[in-house]
């Protein structure tokens, strides 16, 4: 364990050649981040190429062991991790955001380790004898977006290691300071060579995405982006994860309990301010609870502080960026603009200092706003009124994207029904997000393809090899 300031210091890069980063919170300065180019990429790649067959040789058991120890150093280093994550993200220590994010790369780190992964016998008949195993990919390329930083950098790096691949890691240009941190962190535990961090735009991150020696790409970040990766990685045929952008819907069934769900309502849309791939962002409520719903939800919002991340009060943050703002701003006042109802918020302070917007709950909005049929990826929740579950299962279904989803009733078997009917990679009962290491999630429709997590996710970092005979 070190101090943050020597945390800090380890990451920075030599004077006068990097990039401030600022706090979204209050504008200041949160540290200096490296600008590497192509030469570092390429020599990162390089040492991630040496370093992965001694890797790939030492087998599951010990890779485990690694993965295991590299946890422990997180936990070792947990508060000054979420400390820097806290204010290079905006989001605050408490709540289920900075802390609760190392956290969880400490629980996916260890539940990734003990993911059980055996061959499979296919045939065995006698005759034929056919085995399926998974063998190392060789370098894996890992670019993540700006939300949940370390979390999902942790998603991607923790199988791709464990199944015997190097990583090369291109975090966001937004949140550079937290990846880098977090990977060195890593470092203290693993293997030189085998985990990489490149710092740098996307022009040269892309490099990543046509190069020889990289065998899968895992990609978390928008659908535009997705398609670009798709593009890029075509002449090598680089096997892809893309978990991408995501507009989810949560079905709120006529028996449903208002004041029983509101919370849970409340945070599968406000989790880390609403910058969540998968968090609800159009709320249908059948008619008969929807002022109930309306009132209890803007009740549980009103108790929620937003503000500084430092202050242990707080649990909602600013927008990580200004133009994650903007995009907040003009889907809410697209929403004002058609008449729809403003239940609370709606309004930014712009006098202050930092990308505050305020929590914000929008009635009687019509299915086609753009506050609907966009990602706000904010603080901004649209809460849609139907009259017959068919209705409702044909908006939610009416995008092109499919995520997440959540339908909510305490008749489970009803509301199993409906889940089966909606159109996304995971729908979740009586709560919306929750996603958990020993369980895959991935997207449906242009929300992406492949999963990650449990031992469909730790395949998906292998090439499926089948011995016959
Ligand atoms: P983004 O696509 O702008 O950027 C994501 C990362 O990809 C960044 O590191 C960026 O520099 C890099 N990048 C973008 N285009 C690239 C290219 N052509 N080649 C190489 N690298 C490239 O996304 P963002 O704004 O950082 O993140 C927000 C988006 O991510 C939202 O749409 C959100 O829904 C999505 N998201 C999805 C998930 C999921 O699991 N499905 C999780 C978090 C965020």
């Amino acid at each position: 364990m070190e101090t943050y300031d020597a945390l800090l210091a380890s990451i920075a890069p030599a004077a006068g050649t990097g990039r401030t980063i600022f706090d979204p919170a209050t504008g200041e300065a949160v540290g200096e981040a490296p600008v590497h180019g192509l030469d570092y990429l390429e020599s990162a790649v390089a040492a991630a190429v040496a370093a992965q067959p001694a890797w790939a040789a030492l087998g599951h058991d010990a890779r485990s062991a690694a993965l295991l120890q590299a946890a422990d150093a997180v936990e070792r280093s947990a508060e000054e991790l979420a400390q820097l994550l806290s204010r290079e993200q905006g989001k605050p220590l408490n709540g289920p955001n900075a802390r609760f994010e190392v956290g969880a790369c400490v629980a996916w780190l260890r539940a990734t380790a003990g993911l059980p992964l055996e061959p499979e016998t296919i045939v065995d008949d006698g005759d034929t004898r056919a085995e399926m195993h998974y063998r190392p990919i060789g370098v894996v390329g890992a670019i993540g977006p700006w939300n949940w930083p370390m979390m999902i950098a942790v998603w991607q790096l923790a199988p791709a290691l464990r199944m015997g691949n190097a990583v090369v890691v291109k975090p966001s240009g937004n949140t550079p300071l937290s990846v880098l941190a977090l990977v060195k962190v890593l470092n203290e535990e693993l293997p030189e060579g085998i985990l990489e961090v490149v710092s740098c735009g996307r022009e040269v991150g892309a490099r990543l995405t046509d190069h020889p020696a990289i065998g899968k790409i895992m990609f978390t970040g928008s659908t535009a982006g997705g398609r670009a990766i798709i593009k890029s990685s075509a002449d090598t045929v680089k096997r892809l994860t893309l978990e991408l952008g995501g507009n989810d819907a949560g079905i709120v069934l006529p028996d449903a309990d208002p004041k029983a769900i509101a919370e849970d309502l409340f945070w599968g849309a406000f989790l880390n301010t609403g910058q969540t791939c998968a968090a609800l962002k159009r709320l249908y409520v059948h008619n008969d609870i929807y002022d109930a719903v309306c009132e209890e939800l803007v009740a549980v919002a009103r108790q929620m502080p937003m503000g500084n991340g430092l202050d242990e009060d707080n649990v909602l943050g600013p927008l990580q960026n200004k133009a994650q703002f903007d995009v907040v701003a003009t889907l809410v006042q697209a929403a004002k603009d058609s008449g729809a109802r403003i239940l609370l918020g709606g309004n930014p302070d712009t006098s202050q200092p930092g990308f505050f917007y305020p929590t914000t709950l929008v009635a009687d909005i019509d299915n086609n706003n753009p506050l609907v049929v966009e990602e706000q990826f904010g603080p901004a929740l649209p809460v849609i009124r139907y009259s017959s579950v068919d209705e409702a299962v044909e908006k939610a279904n009416g995008l092109d994207v499919g995520l997440g989803a959540s339908v909510w009733s305490p008749n489970l078997e009803a509301a199993r029904g409906v889940a089966a009917r909606i159109q996304a990679g995971t729908v979740w009962i009586n709560r919306h997000g929750a996603v958990d290491p020993r369980i895959p999630f991935g997207g449906a429709k242009q929300s992406g393809y492949g999963v990650e997590f449990g031992v469909e996710g730790l395949k998906a970092l292998g090439i499926p090899q089948v011995i016959n005979g």
